[in-house]
């Protein structure tokens, strides 16, 4: 092969579309039955617009071009989206002093936000309670799932193939190309070889980095940090997506509607000592989400929360400091050229997904 890439979720995914549609053979290992069965599947599903991330970073660059990369896709493809906005509500003093900071952030990316004082945010949102707002029309939220199935089907229309059932145990370097273990779900071991290696295996992509011959000197630290969601047995009166102001980690509780107009609060941040993914969503923390979710929106009754689901955030640290990036590390060293190892990539990496595999592609020219 080309480019074998780990992982089919939705940057796995993307990246294996990029490389195929350039006429390159691309093969994705996927270890679980059916792609995107990992944090692509346990998200907000939100299309950010780039307000919150850092001007400079990777981050702010790709969800910006991304965006509008995955908007005119799913135009074309017919993939579900759709685009409500969202109101990030400050609800004290405090919280309209970090209203100002992610609108000056949000402008330095690129991203023009709405200030809305307390009467505009009644006149759009009624039932929420709050000082003021900023309002983000192009925020929205796509089906995750049918974005994925497009590109794999793009992937399969050049040549490329999408296996799953297959993990990777190793990388080992081997004249000038990589030589891939794997092991399939009957204990079958197999080797294949490629000019270049893709790790984008998520939560396990340390996993793999770690298993690389020669090995890799200097890779960060896991620092997971759990998200969990809950649902909510009813309708609510609102139309927009409705944030709080950010916390350390994480975007604050916030209330999605899914394109049913199904409203889901979250996710909450926790960090986990162990890189093993933990989905459990405790119920008795329906409570804590409900007084969250009140502050701005006092009419919910919290009788109604239901435990749903929980996603990983797959943070890395680099030395004691979580990074704050999407790390995308190639090698400029013959031992490990070819390899692009991409740690970090969680939010917004959904929307930031085909940009990525635009900064890959380039990268692994
Ligand atoms: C709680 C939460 C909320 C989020 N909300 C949003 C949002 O609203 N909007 C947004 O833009 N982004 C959001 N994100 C981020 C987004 O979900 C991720 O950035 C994106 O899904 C990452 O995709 P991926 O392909 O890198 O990883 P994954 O989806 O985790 O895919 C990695 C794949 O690699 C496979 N794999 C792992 N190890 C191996 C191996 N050894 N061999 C073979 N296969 C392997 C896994 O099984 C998996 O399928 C959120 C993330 C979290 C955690």
């Amino acid at each position: 092969m080309d480019v074998i890439v780990i992982g089919a979720g939705v940057v796995g995914l993307a990246i294996a579309r990029r490389f195929a549609l350039a006429g390159q053979s691309v093969l994705v290992l996927e270890q679980h039955p059916t792609p995107g069965q990992e944090t692509s599947s346990r998200n907000s599903e939100v299309l950010h617009a780039g307000i919150y991330y850092r001007p400079g970073s990777l981050k702010a660059r790709l969800c910006v071009q991304g965006y509008e990369q995955l908007v005119a896709y799913c135009q074309d493809r017919h993939v579900p989206y759709g685009l409500p906005g969202k109101l990030i509500l400050a609800t004290d003093e405090a919280g309209e002093a970090k209203l100002e900071q992610l609108q000056a952030n949000a402008a330095a990316n690129g991203v023009s936000l709405e200030s809305l004082a307390q009467k505009q945010v009644a006149e759009r949102e009624p039932a929420v309670s709050c000082r003021s707002a900023l309002w983000s029309p192009k925020t929205g939220i796509i089906d995750s799932h049918a974005l994925m199935t497009a590109f794999q089907a793009d992937i399969e229309a050049h040549d490329g193939d999408v296996v799953c059932h297959h993990r990777v145990e190793k990388l080992e370097r081997s004249g000038d190309h990589w030589q891939v273990s794997v092991v399939d779900s009957e204990g079958e071991r197999s080797v294949i070889d490629a000019g270049r290696v893709i790790n984008a295996a998520g939560l396990g992509a340390l996993t793999v980095a770690r298993s690389v011959t020669p090995a890799i000197a200097d890779l960060p630290e896991a620092a997971y940090a759990k998200g969990c969601y809950f649902g909510y047995s009813g309708r609510l009166p609102v139309s927009h997506l409705l944030y709080p102001t950010p916390e350390a980690g994480g975007l604050g509780i916030h209330l999605t509607l899914d394109l049913n107009g199904q409203p889901r609060f979250g996710p909450d941040v926790t960090f986990l000592d162990t890189d093993v993914p933990d989905y459990e969503v405790d119920p008795a923390q329906a409570g804590r989400f409900a007084s969250a979710v009140q502050t701005y929106l006092p009419g919910l009754d919290a009788s109604k929360l239901v435990p749903a689901y929980a996603g990983v955030r797959p943070k890395v640290k680099v030395g004691d400091v979580i990074n704050d990036d999407f790390l995308l590390q190639g090698y400029n060293c013959a031992e490990h050229q070819g390899l692009i190892n991409l740690f970090g990539i969680e939010s917004p990496g959904l929307t930031a997904s085909m940009a990525i595999a635009d900064a890959v592609f380039e990268q692994g020219q």
